[in-house]
């Protein structure tokens, strides 16, 4: 039983996070509110060994300098800071293969969290990546595949990763896992359509194969450049629809990043993965994140 009905997503998810997100309201798209943490107690009850949650945690640019942080742009001051409190309060990162196992175990860690990193930046590799290795933490990466350095499908803001720096962390780590966070559906239309809706005047035909497209070549792509089987789809600004859902799925995409603020339970969709923004800010406001997944430090 799918006690979170109301994840099934008729239109488009808005969800309102600064940095990969709008507050732009589209035609027939609403917004999913969060319940009340007593829809997570537990539902079944036969997990009193482990915690029933586990939290998904989204960034996306890490600066060094403290006068360009804001928003979802973390100063690497901050997130050194949180990953040390992450590891001195015994938390578990999860992988894709460890979210997986423990999903299908019903029971996640008493204590566990998803690293994910949004868009590629390239600020992954030089200040984010060495903190994350000196604790043995694991995060998942979701480049922007056109936005990659030689590909540059649309103008760039920021520095991203190159796929030689992505082939490298995998390989010397360990701790890294890819997916996709498309090809080029990462961004507004002049008309203010999200890339990732159907447009006016887009038959659905249309529409279907360009969705497939982008989809199939940002993850042959991924596989092909870094030798990692690719399973794993962050929406753009964390929005989607049921047809993308369904394309994504039959491509082989089988977990589905979402920008909605709750945690994981066993009993979320993998298709509808919700995910925390960190901004920038503090750490108090990083702790009241974890607390929703259930362990108390
Ligand atoms: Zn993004």
């Amino acid at each position: 039983m799918r006690t979170l009905a109301f994840f099934l997503v008729v239109g488009l998810l808005l969800v309102g996070f600064t940095g990969c997100s709008s507050t732009q309201h589209q035609k027939g798209a609403y917004a999913v509110e969060s319940p009340g943490d007593q829809e997570f107690q537990g539902p079944r009850g036969n997990l009193r060994k482990g915690n029933t949650r586990t939290i998904v945690l989204v960034y996306h640019n890490i600066v060094a300098d403290a006068s360009k942080a804001a928003g979802s742009s973390l100063t690497v001051k901050e997130f050194a800071e949180q990953m040390a409190y992450l590891y001195a309060n015994n938390y578990q990162t999860l992988g894709l293969e460890e979210l997986l196992t423990y999903y299908n175990g019903q029971s996640f860690p008493e204590k566990s969290v998803m690293l994910t990193f949004d868009d590629g930046y390239q600020s992954f590799y030089t200040l984010a990546y060495p903190v994350l290795k000196k604790y043995g933490f694991r995060a998942t990466i979701f480049p922007i595949v056109g936005m990659t350095p030689g590909l540059e499908r649309q103008i760039i803001w920021n520095e991203h990763l190159t796929f030689h720096e992505l082939r490298t962390m995998i390989k010397e780590s360990g701790l890294i896992d890819i997916g996709s966070h498309t090809y080029d559906l990462h961004y507004y239309r002049e008309d203010g359509h999200p890339a990732i809706q159907r447009q006016n005047g887009e038959s659905e035909e249309d529409y279907i194969y360009r969705i497939t497209k982008d989809l199939r070549v940002s993850k042959d792509i991924l596989e092909l450049q870094t030798d990692q089987r690719v399973t794993a789809l962050a929406w753009p600004y964390g929005l989607t629809n049921q047809t993308a859902v369904q394309i994504a799925k039959e491509l082989g995409y089988r977990f589905l990043f979402t920008l909605q603020q709750q945690p994981l339970i066993p009993d979320t969709p993998l298709d509808r993965i919700p995910r925390y923004g960190v901004s920038s800010g503090s750490i108090k406001s990083f702790k009241e994140i974890l607390s929703k997944g259930g362990a108390v430090n």
